[in-house]
């Protein structure tokens, strides 16, 4: 049988008003490092609470420049969570120091605060904590760890943008020294490609500008002499990591309506809750007391104890069935490159045990609570 509908569990929303912000930077002066991306940056700290945003051109970009900007040793450790895109953890390697994980809560798949004070060592420096489908770590507990130890936190926030923790924005840094967005399409909001760090600190925020720029500096109080208005230097090796105007003038006219696209992506998950809490097949992540999440996934977990099918034969059943999901994520660690550093199986193993579960659901700001009931029909009716 063919299926009625198809679905992918992720999708931009794009409007016809977003369209003209892009073709009026078209027709500007600046096609890049024009005055949107100025425009972009303030309008992510006035959302944020952040005191300096810099704008990029992607997210793995933001984590190569934010760890960069910490100045580290080839002996300095980064810890984060096993259940993340792998740019999180590659960061640290960009950097020319090293990373190590901590294993995640049973409940939210957020990195453990418990976990993370088990793993540090003197060599330790650094902590990036990943709000996982957008729902905010325990970053009290969190910072409570970096600041007895003395440790820099790097928040990767490429889920959370609109995501709040106890009453504070995520992004504005309150309990990090930088946090990280990603703007690919399926995320929250898109520039195309892009991302950005926010910081409060003044010295991060002017390190972050160089090293976006090639390394290059034309401001006076670092110039070691003035030839004439040309004139710059270079003092530290820096990246073409730069975003577009075009891009930025998109990023403008999504931030605007981001608290509608977060209100509707979490309607879409409480419809899910709904549909799915009293069938003993399904869970899924519980939402904290703390935490009020911009969900950018939702995924459906699958107790396998309870059905016949394993989880290859639940996907392919439901891709016959036109649900065309994607499982976030394959534990870190045991991709291969991980393993010739030493990582193996059974060294996380509730990372390990969820993703045996895991398979993310379509969630995006466009699908209707009709396609939710539609969607959860066919996975009761499927798997077995
Ligand atoms: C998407 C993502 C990134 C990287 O962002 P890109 O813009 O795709 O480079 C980093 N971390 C997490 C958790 C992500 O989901």
């Amino acid at each position: 049988m063919l299926p009625k509908q198809k679905y992918t569990y992720g999708k931009q929303s794009i409007s016809w008003g977003d369209i003209w912000e892009v073709v009026k930077t078209l027709r500007s002066d600046y096609l890049t490092q024009g005055p949107t991306i100025k425009k972009f940056e303030d309008a992510i700290c006035a959302y944020t609470g952040a005191k300096h945003a810099v704008a990029l051109s992607n997210g793995t970009a933001a984590l190569h420049l934010a760890t960069l900007a910490l100045d580290l040793k080839p002996s300095d450790v980064g810890i984060t969570t096993p259940i993340t895109f792998i740019a999180s953890a590659n960061c640290m390697l960009y950097a020319g120091a090293q990373v190590t994980f901590a294993d995640v809560e049973p409940t939210t798949a957020n990195i453990d605060a418990a976990q993370i004070k088990k793993h540090i060592t003197p060599n330790t420096k650094v902590l990036i904590p990943v709000h996982f489908t957008g729902q905010s770590c325990d970053m009290e507990a969190i910072a409570a760890l970096a600041k007895q130890h003395n440790l820099f936190v790097i928040e990767d926030a490429a889920h959370a943008i609109g995501s709040d923790y106890k009453g504070t924005k995520v992004g504005s840094c309150a309990y990090s020294d930088m946090t990280i967005f990603s703007f690919h399409p399926v995320k929250t909001i898109t520039t195309g490609e892009g991302g950005a760090i926010t910081t409060n600190s003044e010295e991060l925020y002017k390190k972050l500008m160089t090293l976006r720029t090639i390394g290059v500096t034309k401001d006076p109080s670092i110039l070691l002499k003035q030839d004439g208005p040309w004139y710059y230097e270079m003092h530290t090796l820096g990246f073409n990591y730069r975003l577009t105007d075009m891009q930025a003038a998109l990023g403008i006219s999504q931030l605007k309506k981001l608290d509608g696209f977060v209100a509707k992506r979490r309607e879409l998950v409480d419809e899910y809750k709904k549909l799915l809490k009293d069938d003993l097949r399904f869970g899924y992540l519980e939402e904290q007391s703390y935490s009020k999440a911009a969900f950018h996934l939702f995924p459906l977990l699958v107790h396998h104890d309870k059905i016949s099918m394993n989880k290859k034969q639940v996907f392919e059943a439901l891709k016959s069935c036109g649900l065309l999901l994607q499982v976030h994520y394959i534990p870190v660690h045991l991709q291969p490159f991980y393993s010739k550093l030493g990582f193996k199986e059974g060294d996380y193993p509730v990372a390990e045990k969820y993703y045996q579960q895991a398979i993310s659901l379509p969630l995006y700001p466009s699908l209707t609570k009709g396609d939710v009931r539609y969607i959860v029909g066919v996975i009761k009716d499927t798997v077995r």
